[in-house]
């Protein structure tokens, strides 16, 4: 039996999703650049993915530039504001529980003489808009910001540093990253003043290797491949269109369903926590209070049990979790940007689990966590102990 609890890491494509790829695959396989009748009918599945994603964001959809995954719309959108907002100025502000599809190219951009700065937040996590306006200056050429984030699920007040930004200083560029809450969770970008957002297909039962990147209708802004001139020449390169239509399918079916998903997943999420909590002792969750955090993300700290270790004892039992971010799992002093922002000690951040719960997720998944964990913690911790 398999009880998949990692769908912060990614999800499994649903079916709807799987049959579309194969049929544009198989049948729509022409060119969406040729002219001819093979070309236009995989253009058709291009045009409608388009618009069921930016539809989901009350957006344009030729604001919809597609990209191979959410790093490649981070990458582009990041250095790109750099590099349009250089002659203005070098500050970048940021925050202290980024994916490292952010913080790596801050990095970059850090040695290439850019300022970053990071903004202060609150014991869970969560920016605190107080600092963006101490922070914000004239010079500052971009804020980017995670909405969900995908180690705690804590969420950031995107809507209203948007505000502020618009407000205090409309030249400077807001890019968010919301690969943990496209389609899960509403973001609106044109109502939210955010000018560059960062998507990705395999968080939401679609495709992985398949992104998009949201820019703002009117920006100008630098073209990431040149070549033949697909996406608007912004992105040059014959298209996916089979993932592209994926995705678009795995959009719909998400945000169709997402409020009816939110409850049973934040339901999941308590069961899981009450089940954790009166069986085992020294249980923690780190982060935001349960109800406050993203229905689908919770991060647990067990005590004197390290969490790779008991990662592999639940695996024997057919229980998949996380222990840090699975895009940074082989660095570990950059494990965990978000436990180590909340100050947690390098030591509790190695006894820290998270369980992530998707569209197939169900209470088998949960009691099954439970049961597992009933049985291998005090295994492991007498084992330690000894
Ligand atoms: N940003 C966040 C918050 C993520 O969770 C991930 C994936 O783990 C990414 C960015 C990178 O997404 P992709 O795998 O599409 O490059």
């Amino acid at each position: 039996m398999e009880f998949y609890l990692d769908n912060a890491a990614t999800t499994k494509p649903s079916e709807g999703t799987v049959s579309l790829i194969q049929k544009v695959l198989t049948e729509a396989y022409g060119n969406p650049s040729s002219l001819h009748r093979k070309g236009q009918e995989a253009e058709k599945y291009m045009i409608t993915a388009r618009r069921q994603l930016a539809k989901i964001l009350n957006a344009d959809p030729e604001s919809i530039y597609f990209t191979s995954c959410a790093t490649e719309s981070s990458n582009t959108a990041i250095k790109g504001a750099a590099e349009r907002g250089k002659r203005r100025g070098k500050h970048i502000l940021t925050s202290k529980s980024e994916h490292a599809a952010t913080r790596e190219n801050l990095k970059y951009l850090l040695e290439q003489g850019f300022e970053v700065e990071e903004l202060a937040c609150d014991d869970t996590g969560r920016v605190l808009v107080s600092d963006l306006k101490n922070k914000l200056r004239p010079d500052t050429i971009l804020v980017t910001c995670i909405h969900v984030n995908n180690e705690t699920g804590c969420i950031n007040p995107i809507q209203e540093m948007g505000e502020m930004i618009h407000h205090d200083n409309p030249d400077c560029l807001f890019h968010v990253d919301a690969v943990q809450s496209f389609a899960k969770y509403p973001v609106y970008p044109k109502r939210w003043n955010i000018d560059l957002l960062s998507t990705s297909a395999h968080k939401i039962n679609g495709p992985k290797g398949i992104g998009f990147l949201y820019i703002r209708r009117g920006l100008h802004f630098p073209s990431l491949i040149i070549g033949g001139g697909q996406e608007s020449h912004f992105r040059s390169g014959t298209e996916n269109v089979p993932y592209i239509a994926g995705f678009g399918q795995a959009a719909e079916e998400m945000w169709l369903m997402h409020e009816e998903l939110k409850s049973k997943m934040m339901s999941l999420k308590l069961r899981l926590i009450s089940g954790l909590q009166n069986n085992i002792n020294g249980v923690f969750i780190n982060g935001p209070k349960p109800e406050d955090g993203a229905a689908h993300i919770v991060n647990i700290r067990v005590d004197g049990v390290r969490s790779e270790v008991l990662l592999h004892a639940l695996e024997d039992y057919g229980v998949y979790v996380s222990s840090g971010s699975a895009c940074a799992s082989n660095k570990p002093g950059e494990k965990s940007p978000a436990l180590h922002a909340i100050g947690l000690t390098s030591q509790q951040i190695d006894q820290s689990l998270r369980i992530s719960f998707g569209r197939y997720s169900n209470e088998e998944d949960v009691d099954a966590c439970i049961n597992a964990m009933k049985t291998v913690i005090p295994m492991l911790r007498r084992f330690i102990r000894k």
